[in-house]
């Protein structure tokens, strides 16, 4: 077998983070190996693990241990999950060990950084060797460092050279052929390499590309595949650009260029090595490896002339330098350039006129601070006249053999006429043309500018070799039909808006619906409805009849559920308060429901209140998981549980006080859609729990994602699988769950009438009758609702608006960038989705009153 056999696979931290996803895993590299092939994977560290790491670091020496014994408890747990002894891990848990007790952890010297941080992909490619072996696919364990090695560069500070350096890597036949002799498939770790003097050295972030690339031109493989969560590149960021299409084919240095300007699902750093050993780099979509993905390689840039894409940076600063006497003066630039050196800021764009020269500072290349722009400024003060500008996006447009395509690109250019423009950048290699506009409008911008490439055919969409299906449609979510109950009930919800003015209407089909889903999944011994998502009486009484318990927060929600269904006995009501009054624990525990405690103070003050009682301790698992970093509710800079480390004492101050300990909780954040996230929560949890003997539950929270656009559904046979692998060890215990968003969101719409349309810098607003006062999720939580004009269902969508609502706020806004047919006054505007945490979160804000609810 020749070297050229090998092929590489890359799969970052989400995708090493399930047991499914191993599985998926093990399948791909099985296929390979059937082909004949060799077969080397690279693996970054679990999600989330790393940042984990870097909160350890920076954390003071006396709170290392306790961060330790989470991440130790963390990996334990996935050996579990994955079937394994946690023998499997020791190693990795003795290095770090050591690693506290080293004198240079006191100074956090880069070099022992650097080895905590490997640490993470250690970690996971240990578990993933194991269990592809016991799986019976076998997979050896390469160290990466004993084959990569880096090289300081010139002008590199010791951080860079520790943390962010760069590998350089000659084809090694040699090495090819004693990997192949150690095994035919080999698991190593992305990010980490060795220096010179054999101290372990990072490869920055997003260094697991860059790793994959290296062993890809190091073994003269015949690909690198870079396995990730989008199905490839595509011509815009999707998520501003739904009809962005995807790029089937690129060569090394479009690819190049996409990436260095914005597109983030490759990092810039990985293409060097592949385009230099001449290896061909794919980007696949783990969740579907039937899709095809891009290809980058030598040949892509044989096709048409053609715009491949349009990329954006937002946070860009520039520095617009004026000088009266600089024409022909020898040395201006130079002494320019040196202040941008001394205070080590990278130049990007640069344009130059007779009296003036602005340049961009991009902030990926750069650590900006006012600071140290307050510093450049006042030295090139003493040089010339200095202006900061900012902040702005630069918007570029890449394709091979741009200036043969300027005189196509009016259309482009005219809605830039729109537009302040600071500065025009083409480059030098003719494969970009960038503008500089303020930031707030560039987002805007994108989907115009990519339909006017389209329509000028300077985007050769039609050339099937260069581009692939719409972002909308390789990601049209299936639930999408089932959950658009709305359109099938047009004429009553037309009526209702007219009749009421703004309203939210439920559909109790729908939450039936979604319980009896939940219902199916055997493991799970009793389900709990967090009412705070919504409180609506029908909503829950409903689903009291169907076996729910509820989930309440506070005693005023106590009392709502006991006005509203009184039948329901105190064992199927639960607790779960944060940094309530002590008052409240009293009331709840008299009332006979379950009361969960989550922090040691009601315990430690309040003990008089448990004697006698049964409680849970709700346990922060960290780090938070969900769609947005206010729903996480994990992790350090989270309120909410109780360390594990504070486990001990909480279960010997409630002995004190003679309460009993009969559960244990955890709920780490909304809107999750990994359906392993609840059978490693329920492993973690299970572990904590043999030391408490009068355990009889464990309850592993809510937080079940209802997928958005382009999000695929929450697969609920996964789901109960890892329960069920759980549930086999620690059958012992009950199994509690307690969502709400899952029950509710796609139950409600929010009706609003147009009141007003305004065109405004290139923008059109579309008001309506209920802004932030009547849905707060956008402005609280960037939340996007699928948001339709129910007036006109069916026309076509010849619109971009922003949907805003009457509030004298600017965060008043529901949803920017809409497509939709033309809106009128009085059309009535329907928001999706907005069945959980929508009515509750309702407000008198601007003295507006509270939107009426109506239930079909
Ligand atoms: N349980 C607890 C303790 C919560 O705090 C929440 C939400 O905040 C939930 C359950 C319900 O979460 P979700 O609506 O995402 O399912």
């Amino acid at each position: 077998m020749s070297a050229a056999d090998w092929i590489v696979l890359k799969f970052g931290g989400t995708s090493v983070s399930t047991r499914a996803r191993w599985s998926t895993i093990g399948e791909l590299a099985q296929a390979r190996l059937n082909d004949g092939h060799c077969v080397l994977i690279v693996v970054s560290a679990v999600s989330g693990v790393t940042d984990q790491l870097k909160g350890l670091i920076e954390a003071e020496a006396e709170h290392r241990a306790a961060l330790a014994e989470q991440l130790i408890a963390r990996h334990r747990a996935f050996a579990v999950e994955l079937g394994l002894q946690a023998s499997v891990v020791e190693p990795v848990e003795q290095a770090l060990h050591a690693l506290l007790k080293s004198p240079h952890a006191a100074v956090r010297a880069y070099p022992w950084q650097a080895e905590i941080f490997a640490l993470g992909e250690l970690w996971s490619s240990r578990l993933g060797a194991a269990f592809l072996t016991a799986e019976g696919v076998t997979a050896g364990w390469l160290d990466a460092r004993t084959q990569l090695s880096a090289q300081a560069l010139p002008n590199q500070g010791a951080w860079a050279r520790h943390l962010s350096t760069s590998c350089q890597v000659q084809p090694s036949p040699a090495i090819a052929q004693q990997l192949r002799e150690a095994g035919s498939l080999q698991i190593t770790q992305g990010f980490i390499a060795r220096n010179l003097s054999g101290e372990t050295v990072l490869l920055g972030r997003g260094g697991s590309d860059t790793s994959a690339a290296c062993f890809g031109a190091l073994l003269g493989a015949q690909r690198v595949e870079i396995w990730t969560d989008v199905p490839g590149m595509f011509s815009a960021n999707p998520r501003r650009v739904p009809e962005a299409r995807l790029l089937r084919h690129l060569d090394y240095d479009e690819a190049q260029e996409i990436a260095t300007t914005g597109a983030k699902v490759l990092h810039p750093r990985c293409l060097g090595p592949v385009r230099d050993g001449a290896v061909p780099l794919w980007i696949k979509d783990t969740q579907r490896p039937e899709l095809e993905g891009t290809c980058i390689d030598a040949g892509g840039g044989n096709g048409p002339l053609s715009v491949k894409a349009i990329s954006h940076r937002m946070g860009v600063t520039l520095v617009s330098m004026e000088s009266i006497g600089m024409w022909q003066q020898v040395g201006f630039l130079a002494d320019v350039f040196g202040y941008f050196r001394q205070h080590g800021l990278s130049v990007d764009l640069i344009g130059s006129a007779e009296t003036n020269v602005t340049v961009s500072l991009d902030p990926s290349e750069n650590l900006l601070s006012a600071d140290n722009l307050e510093a450049l400024c006042a030295d090139l003060a003493r040089v010339c006249r200095v202006k900061v500008i900012g902040p702005c996006a630069a918007i570029t447009l890449v394709g091979r053999g741009m200036r043969r395509m300027l005189h196509r690109l009016s259309e482009v250019l005219a809605e830039f006429g729109e537009q302040r423009v600071h500065l025009v950048s083409q480059s030098s290699n003719n494969l970009n043309l960038t503008f500089v506009v303020d930031e707030d409008i560039a987002e805007a911008l994108l989907p115009r500018l990519h339909e006017h490439l389209i329509r000028a055919r300077v985007m050769a969409v039609d050339d099937a070799r260069l581009f692939g299906p719409s972002w909308e449609s390789l990601s049209q979510a299936p639930v999408a039909t089932a959950a658009r109950w709305w359109e099938r009930d047009q004429a009553r919800l037309l009526e209702i808006a007219a009749s009421q003015g703004p309203a939210y209407v439920y559909d109790l089909a729908s939450v039936r619906a979604q319980a009896q889903r939940l219902l199916a999944i055997s493991p799970v011994d009793r389900w709990f409805y967090a009412i705070k998502a919504n409180d609506h009486p029908a909503l829950l009484q409903a689903l009291a009849a169907l076996g729910f318990g509820l989930e309440c927060v506070s005693t005023a929600e106590l009392a709502w559920v006991q006005q509203h269904c009184p039948e329901l006995p105190g064992s199927r009501i639960l607790f779960t308060p944060n940094f309530a009054p002590r008052l409240e624990y009293r009331q709840a525990l008299a009332s006979g429901v379950m009361v969960t405690v989550d922090g040691l103070h009601p315990l430690q003050h309040w003990g008089a209140e448990f004697e006698g009682a049964q409680i849970a301790l709700r346990v922060d698992l960290g780090p938070g998981r969900g769609h947005h970093d206010k729903v996480r509710t994990g992790g350090q800079a989270s309120k909410f549980g109780l360390a594990p480390a504070d486990l001990e004492r909480a279960r010997l101050l409630a002995a004190d006080a003679g309460a009993k300990i009969v559960g244990l909780h955890a709920h780490l954040g909304s809107g999750i859609l990994d359906p392993q996230h609840w059978a490693e929560v329920y492993a973690q949890l299970a572990a904590l729990g043999e030391r408490f003997v009068d355990l009889r539950w464990l309850d592993i929270g809510g937080g079940l994602g209802v997928p958005g656009s382009g999000e695929r559904e929450l697969d609920l046979a996964q789901v109960a699988a890892g329960l069920a692998r759980v549930k086999q060890l620690y059958p012992h215990w009950d199994l509690h769950m307690e969502p709400g968003r899952y029950l509710v969101a796609d139950a409600g719409v929010l009706l609003a009438r147009v009141t007003q349309v305004k065109d405004k810098h290139g923008v059109r607003f579309v008001g309506i009758e209920a802004g932030m006062n009547a849905l707060l999720r956008p402005a609280l939580y960037d939340a996007v609702h699928p948001i339709v004009n129910l007036s006109r269902l069916g026309q076509p969508a010849t619109d971009t608006v922003t949907v805003v609502g009457p509030i004298c706020e600017s965060g008043d806004v529901l949803g920017r960038e809409r497509r939709m047919p033309a809106a009128a006054e009085g059309d009535v505007i329907l928001i999706a989705q907005a069945g959980a945490y929508g009515a509750v979160m309702g407000n008198r804000y601007n003295r507006r009153p509270l939107i009426a609810e109506v239930v079909l």
